[in-house]
């Protein structure tokens, strides 16, 4: 069959085609002016067939559908609880409330309702960090680098920072300590050796070296075994009071609530940071904190306002929909109770392995895993048929905080394993699974597809099972 380009169906043929009613015209117009004219750029360089009326039709629907958001949820079945890949914290339904309550409509952002006066956006957020660190003053930047940026700025432009040489750290993402210190007009005193730093060291670096502020960095990504020694906060905010010196603390990555209560023995507090007698204290909102992409500051009265006042505290102000979330994350920790169940984060890394362990039993009944097999225990009936070509199965895993938050702490965890019995091998269903209408995120471990249960939201179960069904049947390949 010879076409000619004239054959090449016409704009207002598709938009009357009944696969395309119920579509804004707008939209088939737009897909349909870019299908028409990859048609024609085609047949006037290769030549060949061209579609029908009805191919066309379907290619433009097609076009439509791949119309999605590129930022887009997705499952993560890791196990890796603060995954910064993966947007690092979950929010919650009370969180979500807020950001839409706020955010929807016009809000109360820098306006006193009881006065009808101009207000503070950080008045809604910062009594709450006071009560929840035992801090004077506080005050939020977009995230924790912004904030040692303007602490750093605010206090120490100008001096020389003494800071060990074991807490030089990289934090990922090209965030270096000595980078951010320069950029921040600030002089780099290094102090100590890399495994060993004591008082004196610091002492010395005040006394001979010229040093005007003491800098503490919480080693987050990684930690000094063995023969090793540093300086507790305590002692370094003892010195640097009795020489009135500032001494800042970039906590990195801490609890708003005590995790303890929990049963849960890794990480710090925000308040024992404060209690411990830094003059500011810095951490990042979406990490152990569990909320939204923050960098929070808490301390002495004074200080803060320095920060407060700084020109770069413009450059770097959260915005309404940070500060909608923040805030009900900080309420919610005001009981800690509801805090350990309702935000996501927390509810994770609290967990305890029963529960997890009875989470993946469901979702491996829910793959046809059949009564009772992985562990001798009774598993209830299965709630689909067998997974063809996979021999599913329930097992103990090692899940992680992440975020470089708790580096060499190793969360017990469970985990629904597929292990390959057909054509299809780990790697291509753990490509499939990413790739699919509902990405799924997964690690893969001994030639078995790992999904650890720990990281699931409330609603993903059933979700996974479906994706792992259209993904094993390679139709989203
Ligand atoms: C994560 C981290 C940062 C950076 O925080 P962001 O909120 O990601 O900007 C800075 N310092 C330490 C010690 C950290 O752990």
């Amino acid at each position: 069959m010879n076409n000619q380009l004239s054959d090449l169906p016409n704009m207002n043929s598709l938009l009357e085609h009944p696969l395309l009613s119920g579509i804004g015209k707008e939209r088939v117009k737009y897909s349909a002016r870019i299908v028409l004219d990859e048609l024609r750029d085609g047949f006037l360089s290769c030549g060949g067939a061209l579609p029908s009326l009805d191919e066309c039709a379907e290619l433009v629907l097609n076009h439509i559908k791949l119309d999605r958001r590129n930022l887009r949820g997705v499952i993560n079945a890791t196990g890796v609880v603060l995954h910064t890949n993966l947007g690092r914290a979950p929010l919650g339904a009370d969180a979500m409330a807020a950001a839409v309550e706020a955010c929807a409509g016009y809000c109360n952002l820098e306006y006193d309702l009881a006065d009808g006066q101009r207000g503070d956006r950080f008045a809604h957020v910062e009594s709450l960090i006071c009560e929840l660190t035992g801090a004077e003053a506080a005050m939020v930047a977009n995230n924790n680098a912004a904030a040692m940026v303007l602490a750093l700025a605010a206090l120490a432009k100008g001096k020389r920072v003494a800071v060990s040489r074991g807490e030089l750290v990289e934090i990922g993402g090209s965030f270096r300590i000595p980078e951010i210190i320069a950029e921040s007009g600030a002089e780099l005193v290094e102090v100590g050796t890399t495994n060993k730093t004591r008082l004196a060291d610091y002492k010395y670096a005040v006394e001979n070296l010229g040093a005007e502020a003491l800098l503490k960095v919480h080693t987050s990504n990684y930690e000094i075994i063995g023969f090793a020694e540093s300086v507790p906060v305590e002692a370094l905010a003892r010195y640097g009071k009795s020489v009135g010196l500032p001494v800042i603390f970039d906590m990195g990555s801490c609890f708003l609530v005590d995790p303890e209560r929990y049963g849960f023995r890794h990480g710090a507090t925000a308040k024992s940071g404060i209690a411990a007698g830094a003059d500011v204290v810095c951490f990042s909102g979406d990490k152990l904190a569990g909320s939204v992409q923050a960098g929070i500051v808490a301390g002495r009265y004074e200080c803060i306002e320095k920060l407060k006042k700084h020109p770069l505290a413009r450059a770097l102000r959260p915005d309404k929909l940070t500060l909608s979330v923040l805030e009900s994350t900080l309420r919610l920790c005001r009981y800690p109770d509801e805090a350990a169940a309702r935000v996501p984060a927390l509810a994770m890394l609290f967990a305890d392995p029963e529960s997890l362990r009875q989470r993946a039993e469901a979702l491996a009944r829910r793959l046809g895993a059949p009564l009772g097999a992985p562990l001798g225990a009774p598993l209830g009936a299965p709630l689909g048929a067998p997974l063809e070509g996979w021999g599913v199965e329930v097992r103990e895993t090692m899940d992680e905080a992440g975020g470089g938050s708790l580096p060499a702490v190793a969360l017990p965890g469970w985990a629904v394993a597929l292990r390959p019995t057909g054509s299809m091998s780990a790697n291509e269903l753990e490509s499939g699974l990413r790739r699919g209408s509902a990405p799924v995120i997964v690690r893969i471990h001994e030639d078995a597809v790992l999904l650890s249960v720990r990281t699931l939201m409330p609603a993903d179960e059933e979700r996974v099972a479906e994706a792992i069904r259209e993904a094993a049947s390679g139709a989203s390949c």
